[in-house]
């Protein structure tokens, strides 16, 4: 992999930092006591992070702990991955499994939705493990690997399925899987004539971006067109090492998109969620989706209202380049899709339509064809 220091750019972005981390800590933090060692929770905390961890997986990762700003109690780093015993508490609108996935199962490991694009679950394993997940009473450091039978079973599913024109590995995280297993199942997949794309869902990139080595680079390639979507929702996130990987991946052909959530605490300014886009950018990565929370258990304290998501990108529309622009959904509970949530700047008025320009922020008429 290209050493991190050498995407080092002068005129890189405030937020994406571009000073080289410290030397990261060598291990994955699993579990409260370790969390305690690391400094990264008091240790009166522990106790009630022990019954936490009995119901949602934790894991820190080096290079995840190496952004953390230990000296800011509210680091957006820290917010999404450091377990908080807030998690405990339900919310009334909260439910389990809130996209539906379960319905939408034809075989062991396959979500089919919509009709022409289905995902791929080969396990349910992540680098990290989110503190807002939408899968997160399934996700886990044991759960969910398919055995060979079933992951051959899946894939048959999708050779015989021939509507489905594109697959999306998602999980977990597929770049979690060893290269000889992800290349198994790029080899089988690009060798199904009616798809077209094959997409992958990961944060490997930015929590663990050591895993993309060369072997790994060589499991992906493929004559389709191969995406992969980035999981991430800081600046911060695009440190040099994250930086060097993403570039690795662009060099073998990948192309990068980027889907962030849009978190209480983590993103919820014009600034915070500029700089993120910019970040992403700058690291070659399209925004693609911004999502609003999924109400998973104990994730009440991450959710942003619409309101306030829309009046955030309203505030970004024109300040930032077009490239920056995601595609803000919502992905709405019972199987009906993920629904664009604006902001518009178009009212229709009669006929005509009141179009609000986005640098002054005057609605102008646009008068409907005559005739
Ligand atoms: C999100 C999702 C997709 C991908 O949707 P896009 O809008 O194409 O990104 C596909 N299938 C399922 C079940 C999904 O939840
Ligand atoms: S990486 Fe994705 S699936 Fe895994 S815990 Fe985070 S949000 Fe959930």
């Amino acid at each position: 992999m290209p050493d991190g220091s050498a995407n080092t750019k002068p005129h890189a972005l405030p937020g994406a930092s571009d000073r080289a981390p410290p030397a990261a800590p060598a291990r994955t933090l699993r579990d409260p006591a370790a969390l305690v060692r690391a400094g990264l929770v008091p240790a009166d905390a522990a106790s009630g992070l022990e019954r936490l961890a009995e119901t949602y997986a934790i894991a820190v990762p080096p290079a995840v702990q190496a952004l953390i700003d230990r000296a800011d109690p509210a680091d957006p780093i820290a917010r999404q991955y450091i377990p908080d015993v807030a998690e405990l508490d339900t919310a009334p609108q909260e439910r389990s499994d809130p996209t539906s996935d379960a319905p939408f199962t034809p075989v062991r490991g396959v979500v089919h939705r919509y009709p022409d694009r289905a995902l791929l679950k080969p396990l349910l394993a992540c680098p990290v493990y989110c503190r807002f997940c939408f899968r997160r009473e399934v996700v886990g450091p044991d759960g969910g690997l398919l055995s060979e039978a079933e992951l051959e079973a899946a894939l048959d599913w999708f050779a015989a399925t021939p509507e489905v024109r594109e697959a999306i590995l998602t999980g977990g995280d597929p770049l979690m899987l060893s290269p000889r297993r992800l290349g198994h199942i790029i080899r089988r997949l690009s060798a199904i004539p009616h798809l077209d794309i094959i997409r992958l869902h990961s944060r490997v990139p930015v929590a663990a971006p050591e895993r993309i080595t060369p072997d790994l680079l060589a499991a992906l390639e493929t004559e389709k067109a191969l995406f992969l979507c980035v999981h991430a929702n800081h600046a911060r996130e695009f440190a040099g090492p994250a930086r060097a990987a993403l570039r690795a991946l662009a060099g073998a052909g990948v192309a990068l998109l980027g889907q962030s959530v849009l978190l209480r605490g983590v993103n919820n300014s014009p600034e915070a969620l500029g700089e993120l886009f910019r970040a992403m950018l700058a690291a070659r990565v399209k925004p693609y989706y911004l999502h609003q929370l999924d109400r998973a258990p104990g994730t009440a304290r991450f959710e942003v209202p619409i309101s306030e998501g829309r009046a955030i990108l309203r505030a970004l529309r024109g300040r930032l380049t077009g490239l920056a622009w995601p595609t803000y959904v919502l992905d709405l509970p019972g199987g009906a899709g993920k629904a664009p949530l604006g902001p518009d700047f178009a009212v229709a008025d009669g006929a005509d339509w009141l179009v609000e320009g986005p640098l002054d922020g005057v609605p102008q008429r646009h008068a409907a064809p005559p005739g």
